[in-house]
């Protein structure tokens, strides 16, 4: 992977962790997968689930706490 962060997976542009296949950051395995926002929105799908799931966590307790 280019740029300044090495990934401890990526050996000549292939991730160990994913089959040897080309590194792609954020793609689906992927360590970052679900941790940070990307600029392809395909790789921001889990992210956006854990934030919906958080919204309806907190609603769910906001409404148990009323009641
Ligand atoms: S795809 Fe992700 S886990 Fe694999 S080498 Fe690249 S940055 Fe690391």
């Amino acid at each position: 992977m280019a740029g300044g962060w090495g990934c401890p997976h990526e050996v000549d542009d292939r991730c160990t962790r994913l089959k040897n296949l080309p590194c792609d950051p954020g793609m689906k395995g992927c360590v970052l997968f679900g941790r940070f926002v990307f600029a392809d929105d395909a790789k921001n799908v889990r992210r956006k689930e854990k934030a919906a799931e958080e919204i309806e966590a907190f609603a769910k307790r906001k409404e148990e706490d009323s009641s």
